[in-house]
């Protein structure tokens, strides 16, 4: 696939701007200060990105190649970018956000379920090595949870959709979900239980450590703020250092298009999200329900929440809201005005815990494209595109690490064939078409959601 026209020299044009705390990062311990590039460097392998995608290459990389030099380049810290910012859900099923029942049709989604449930495996196998703890990966399910007459047709067409499947899913009445969540806002609930919920700082963070202990060099606080075509090989600047390697995995997700490739195909939206302050024992008499659970909305647009209980207390987190960003960035101002939707969506569900305050809010980024497929393959010579994840980074952008570094590698792979023969992404209207059509689009379908946010 073809990301643009080759160029000898690609300046970043942009940084990742990541605009407030992520919850799963202020509640863990703090991290080790930062290692970054300093100097210049060479390596047989350079992976730009230390995300779900970039660390996925990475391992890989070192399964295939045990003995070459890996470097990875983060432009923050591990955890702080996307990969930390999520709600954590690594779904195995399609979850595809632009279709109403979240599904592609017949045989793409059972591609992609294959697809998504190899990216857990590799994720479960990297856990169990690397010897992280039981909260940063749980494999309990989820409930696609309804509030309203729409919300419960969707749950019904889409439970029709995975009968179609084969896949298994078992209903759940409204008192269920009160047993569930201890709030009587929900009609019903769609349980299916192959998705694992993550930390997905913890999950981040122990895949690093465990990589830096099999000899994987990853320097934070790293930007690359350019990436040179040597010819024989490729060299990445930062603000300290260079590095020289023959082969690159870009993992930047929709920074891609910074550097100049996929020019008007990627869209980049933000995603907002809120954690509750603990829930002390006045709260937790009142609330009942399970002490860890995890809804996504019955229609793509509504509330997704968590409620969890480990390192941080039991909390509750929200989230809802998107906006269209092709800056790739939002400001503290619009994180203020769109996450008092999730203090009211909160207080929908849990009229008996008002008082409550909700503690962290952040936001973060999305990559989609227009087809809903991925950015990938060898985009230049030595250069490997692992970009793009359509929404569900945690199980595609591991995949696409996976399969970039056996592209990389030359290892025969059906799961990077099928990555291989997807259309490239299509291209979107120009500015300011794209923004004031993106911004309609979505306000409209949120609209549409009505109770599920
Ligand atoms: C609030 C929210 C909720 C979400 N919920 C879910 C969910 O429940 N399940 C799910 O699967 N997905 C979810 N997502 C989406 C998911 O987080 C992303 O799809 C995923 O993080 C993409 O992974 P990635 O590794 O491709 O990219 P990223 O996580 O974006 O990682 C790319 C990394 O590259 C770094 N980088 C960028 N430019 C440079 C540069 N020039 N030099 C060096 N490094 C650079 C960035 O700092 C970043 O750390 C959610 C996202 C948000 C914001």
């Amino acid at each position: 696939m073809k990301a643009g026209p080759p160029a000898s020299l690609r300046t970043a044009r942009r940084l990742p701007k990541d605009t407030g705390l992520p919850a799963w990062y202020a509640m863990l311990p703090a991290a080790d200060p930062a290692i970054s590039l300093q100097g210049k460097q060479t390596a047989d392998w350079l992976v730009l990105g230390a995300g779900f995608a970039g660390l996925a290459a990475a391992r890989r990389l070192r399964q295939l190649d045990p003995k070459g030099r890996i470097v990875v380049l983060e432009a923050s810290r591990v955890g702080l970018g996307p990969s930390g910012r999520n709600s954590g859900f690594m779904v195995d099923l399609p979850h595809n956000l632009q279709s109403s029942d979240y599904g592609s049709g017949l045989e793409a989604d059972r591609a992609l379920i294959q697809r998504n449930r190899a990216a857990i495996e590799f994720a479960r196998q990297a856990v169990a090595e690397y010897g992280l703890p039981d909260e940063a990966f749980v494999p309990w399910g989820k409930v696609n949870a309804a509030a309203s007459a729409a919300g419960d047709a969707h749950n019904q067409s889409y439970s029709a959709h995975l009968a179609t499947l084969g896949e298994s899913c078992q209903w759940l009445d409204a008192g269920d979900m009160r047993a569930l969540t201890g709030s009587s806002y929900y009609r019903s609930g769609l349980f299916t239980p192959g998705t694992v919920l993550i930390q997905p700082v913890q999950y981040i963070r122990g895949l690093a450590e465990g990589l830096r202990g099999s000899a994987v060099a990853i320097y934070e606080d790293s930007p690359v703020q350019a990436l040179h075509n040597l010819g024989q090989a490729w060299r990445a600047t930062t603000p300290h250092g260079s590095l020289e390697s023959p082969r690159v995995i870009l993992a930047v997700n929709g920074h891609a298009s910074s550097f100049g490739f996929y020019k008007r195909r990627l869209i980049h939206v933000m995603l907002y999200a809120s954690m509750s302050e603990p829930l002390g024992d006045a709260a937790l008499r009142v609330l009942g329900g399970q002490d860890f659970w995890g809804i996504t909305p019955s229609d793509p647009m509504g509330s997704s929440l968590r409620r969890i209980n480990g390192h941080g207390g039991q909390r509750i987190l929200m989230r809802n809201r998107f906006s269209y960003e092709p800056g790739l960035q939002t400001s503290a101002g619009r994180l203020e005005r769109l996450s008092l939707d999730h203090d009211l969506a909160f207080q929908r569900r849990f009229p008996m815990l008002a008082g409550l305050k909700m503690q962290y809010r952040w936001a973060g980024r999305l990559c989609l494209s227009w087809n809903s497929v991925p950015a990938f393959g060898e985009i230049d010579s030595g250069l490997f595109s692992a970009v793009c994840q359509n929404g569900l980074g945690s199980v595609q952008g591991t995949m696409a690490g996976i399969c970039a570094a056996e592209l990389a590698v030359g290892q025969p792979s059906a799961h990077a064939e099928a990555l291989l023969s997807e259309p490239e992404p299509s291209q979107i209207p120009p500015e300011p078409l794209s923004w004031i059509g993106a911004n309609a689009a979505l306000r409209w379908k949120e609209w549409r959601a009505g109770a599920e946010l």
